[in-house]
This record gives structure tokens, sequence and C-alpha cells, in this order.
């Protein structure tokens, strides 16, 4: 028996409702006075909840790993990040804000340019975003199922996209239709295994298609295919620990990746507050409620130290509200570190805060770094924070007699 089915045979229903806050990328690292953003941001809040609640750090994946943001919500929704893979086309998809169903397989996509039967630019000239978008419109217009596969192509970024192929009998086992260089000719999609022939049959039949009718679009004359994946399967929240879940979410990819592990994600336009307003509405039907802050990370990954704290001071400033629904466990956190310093993801462990009525208050007085470390939760994987959660909810039984 793994932790999974552990948890899996313990848990219990009750009307204790837990709130899991997620601020993207939170921990940082020091730059200005030897303080990190977390540290130099005025939060009397927070310092109050972190007063009240126990600290400590979670590794999102382990240790030394610098991981991306859906290994590091896995981990903190509960799943072991090794154990569930999803596809990067799964990943990209979700990024651009397409709903993956159980039939599809992901496709990351490429305009590239094809001269005299080689590729001779994988990015077709790193093309517009608006051309991009033209262009599969157009493609979208022309192709819409190939042997009996339901065939879906959406714009991303300059020259990305995305494809979905839908329908029965499809994985994702292929190998990337990319020579990786240029100046080499087109490589096929190649299944390396018999059951997902199927798919690689499509993706080339949709290679050829797409080339066919781009022929005159120079510099976006075909396209490129990586990362095939399939639809992950995972078991839902409600399976694997009886919590009725809700995601609040005002980006595309953190909404997927809530949807994948069963949580009612509803719409939302950019913003806290609209956040905030949908979090209150919804509050009283769930039992778990996942709150996304998306900005933190953004930031960090800008280096733009003083803007991250702004964002802090400025969620600081919201938390009365949110706590006023009065969760009874209420945990806050990251998916990963992105210090401005690093202007990138890191591998650092990122604070965790926990309060409930029954935790064995520590000596902390802030939600830092610096006061994590000194925390009474000490060091976890961050799969080990759902368990704790549902503890402190008192919907986990005795494990044995
Ligand atoms: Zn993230």
């Amino acid at each position: 028996m793994d932790m999974e089915e552990v948890i899996k045979s313990l848990w219990i229903r009750n009307d204790k409702k837990i709130l899991l806050i997620v601020m993207d990328g939170i921990g940082g690292l020091p730059v200005v006075d030897g303080k990190t953003e977390l540290e130099a941001a005025h939060t009397p809040n927070l310092d109050e909840l972190a007063f009240r609640s126990v600290l400590g750090f979670s590794h999102p994946v382990g240790r030394g790993i610098t991981p991306g943001s859906g290994p590091g919500h896995l981990g903190i929704f509960g799943y072991d990040p090794l154990k569930y893979e999803i596809g990067r086309g799964i990943l990209e998809a979700l990024g651009v804000g397409v709903d993956v169903n159980d039939k599809d397989v992901a496709v990351r996509g490429n305009f590239a340019t094809i001269k005299g039967g080689k590729i001779v630019d994988r990015r077709a000239g790193r093309i517009p975003t608006e051309e991009n978008k033209k262009i599969c419109a157009y493609l979208s217009e022309k192709i819409k199922e190939i042997d009996g596969i339901e065939i879906f192509i959406y714009p991303g970024e300059e020259h990305r996209f995305v494809l979905i192929l839908r329908g029965d009998g499809l994985y994702d086992e292929v190998e990337d239709a990319d020579p990786q260089e240029t100046g080499l000719p087109p490589k096929p999609a190649r299944a390396t295994d018999p059951r997902s022939e199927l798919t690689a049959r499509i993706a080339n039949k949709f290679i050829e298609k797409v080339t066919e009718l781009l022929k005159d679009r120079h510099p976006a004359n075909t396209v490129l295919l990586r990362g095939f994946a399939r639809h992950p399967h995972l078991p839902s929240m409600e399976e694997l620990y009886g919590l009725r879940a809700l995601g609040v979410a005002d980006y595309p990819m953190y909404r997927g990746l809530a949807k994948l592990v069963g949580m009612d994600v509803p719409y939302i336009e950019h913003g806290l507050d609209n956040e905030i307003k949908l979090f209150k509405e919804m509050w009283g039907k769930y039992d778990f409620v996942y709150f996304h802050l998306k900005k933190t990370d953004s930031y960090g990954e800008d280096g733009n130290f003083q803007k991250k704290i702004s964002l802090i001071e400025e969620f600081d400033s919201k938390l009365p509200e949110i706590l006023s629904v009065k969760p009874d466990v209420v945990a806050i956190t990251g998916d990963h570190s992105t210090p401005s310093l690093l202007k990138a993801h890191s591998w650092h462990p990122v604070p965790v805060l926990l309060y409930s009525p029954y935790i064995r208050p520590d000596t902390t007085t802030r939600f830092t770094e610096s006061e994590a470390a000194k925390g009474g939760l000490g060091h976890l994987c961050a799969k080990e924070i759902l368990p704790l959660l549902l503890a402190n909810a008192l919907r986990l039984k005795k494990f044995g007699a």
C-alpha cells in the first residue's frame, strides 16, 4: 500500500471546509537589505495569521528539482508529480485555454518554413501572433477531421499553436515530428508502440494537408509537431480524498490543472476582486477550495522585486475579506519558488502556512522564508500537505487497530 491508497482508505466526509491559497512562485531570495519579497513586504494580515498558524517549507517535487507549474500544482493537490505526469502537449493546451477531454491527444505545434524539401526555419521567422491567428482560422475551416478523427487547431503566441486530435483509439507514444535542426528534411511522426500508430498516421496526414494548404504562405508554409500527450486521466480529488473541490483561478493553465483533478472551475475575468467575488459566492457549496494568485510568479520571472512586493501587499489587504467565510482549515503556499533574483522558477523550498484549531503552535510570527525555516512543520514534500489538511479537518480515520 502506498500513501495515496492509505489516504483513500481513511477519508470520511464531514462539514469541515478547507481553503488552500496558492501564491504562484511565492518563494524568493534576498535582494534588498538581505530581505526576500515576502520579508520586505508590509503584511499585517498575513503576519497575524502566521502568528496563529504553524509554518514550514514545502518541496514541490524533490530537493534540488526546479519544477514547472504543472508538477508544482499536482504536488499541492496531493498527487505525486513523479507518478502522474502531464505531457507537454496537454500543458500547452491548458496554457492557451483549451479544454482537454478524455478522448484527446494534445500536440504542441510550430509553424515552420520549408524550402527545397528541407526545413530552413523551425519558427517561420517568429510570425506575429495576429498572422498565426489568421492561419489557424483558415486551417480550422479547411481541416475538420481526418479519417474520422476530429481536428482542432488553436493559435498560441508567435509561431506556436496547439493541435487537438479527438476520437477513439488515440494513444500518445509518438516521437516528435520535428528534425530539431534546420537544413534537414521534415521528420514524420513515428509511433513507438503499435497502439499509437493511428495517432502517428493522422499526424502525418495533418502535416501533409497543412503543407499543401500553406504552400503559398511563406514563411509559415509547414508545421512541426511535438510533445504528443494524451489526457492524463487522473483520479479526482473526490475519489482520492472525498472532497468536492472548487478551483478559483483567472488564468487558463491553472483552471486546466484544477479541472484535471476533477475540480469545478467556473470561468472568471482576470483580477483578484473577480476571484474573491466568485470565491464568496461558491464557498458554501464545496468542501475544498483552491484559490490561485498568478502574478507573484509573473513579477518574479520579470525580475521585478518591487512589483512582487506590491502584489503580496495587495493580497494581504484582501486577506481578511477572503477569511471572512471562516474556513476550518487554511493553507497558504506556492507551487514553486520564483525569486526575482533568478528571474525564473527555482529549486528552493516554498514557505507553507497551516492554520486550524488543532495545530501545535510554533514561534513564527510572519509568513516569510526566514520564519518558515523556524516553523513547526519542518520540511515537507508538497504532496504531504493535502493529507495534513484532511487530518486537520478531522476527515481521516485512524489507520490500523
Ligand atoms: Zn507556478
